[in-house]
């Protein structure tokens, strides 16, 4: 199977699963995360139909950005400081903000190019040492903060879920949905109302994320790698 059949086969799963589970097919966004592949492979993929693509490294979300001004770039990686204008200059949708002073710089950067930088924060559910994320006692003092920068849209959460379990990966899940409708409740109603976004699940565990709720799911290796096995 080419890339694009594959992004084409994942797409109809992703939206099957969106209506078994009760939802519109266009309420989950598919982001396919193209880190493996090169611009070539990212051309593949618009031709299978893909517009979102994920990046976890500045240097490639700028050069594919560029590339393809027509799809919409997210960054999901590490957020390093000095990178955060070229990330912001890039990127859609940040999924990875878990540190104020790092929302702070957004901010600034955002307010440079006249434009409202959207961002989930980052919620380390699971509490695995490995994972990046904000812990989830702290996110609503997070949310809150980063929410009251004028040049900083919170449009949500993300997690990354303990991998190879599938029952935890649904724990994680569950977890990041009951804390997004708590914090939901507790926002300002116009922080409230764009406070919609919930991206979870990967190549391994998005069929566990869509029934819990998630409205992005991110995934790589099942669209751009041939050895991938479900
Ligand atoms: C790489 C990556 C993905 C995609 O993972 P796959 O297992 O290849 O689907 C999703 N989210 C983040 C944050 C990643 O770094």
């Amino acid at each position: 199977m080419s890339i694009a059949e594959r992004y084409q086969r994942v797409a109809a799963e992703v939206a099957e699963a969106a209506m078994a589970a009760g939802r519109a097919p266009e309420d989950v966004l598919l982001v396919a995360v193209s880190k493996t592949v090169g611009p070539e492979g990212v051309a593949e993929a618009i031709k299978g139909g893909a517009r979102d693509f994920g990046e976890n490294r500045p240097d490639q979300i700028v050069l594919k950005s560029a590339a393809f001004p027509e799809a919409r770039w997210h960054f999901i990686g590490n957020i390093q400081s000095r990178r955060i204008p070229e990330i912001v200059a890039s990127a859609t949708l940040i999924h990875s903000l878990y540190q104020r002073r790092h929302a702070e710089k957004i901010d600034r950067a955002a307010a440079e190019l006249s434009k409202v930088q959207d961002v989930l924060i980052e919620v380390n559910v699971s509490g695995e040492a490995s994972k990046s994320g904000v812990a989830p006692a702290e996110a609503a003092e997070l949310v809150r903060a980063v929410a009251a920068l004028p040049h900083v849209s919170v449009r949500g959460l993300m997690t990354m879920a303990p991998a190879g379990d599938a029952q935890a990966a649904r724990e994680a899940f569950a977890g990041l949905a009951e804390l997004a409708a708590q914090i939901r409740s507790q926002l300002p109603a116009d922080d409230a109302a764009v406070f919609t976004e919930l991206s979870m699940g990967m190549s391994d565990d998005w069929r566990e994320a869509v029934p819990l709720g998630a409205t992005i799911v991110r995934v790589g290796r099942a669209i751009f790698s041939e050895s991938y096995q479900e």
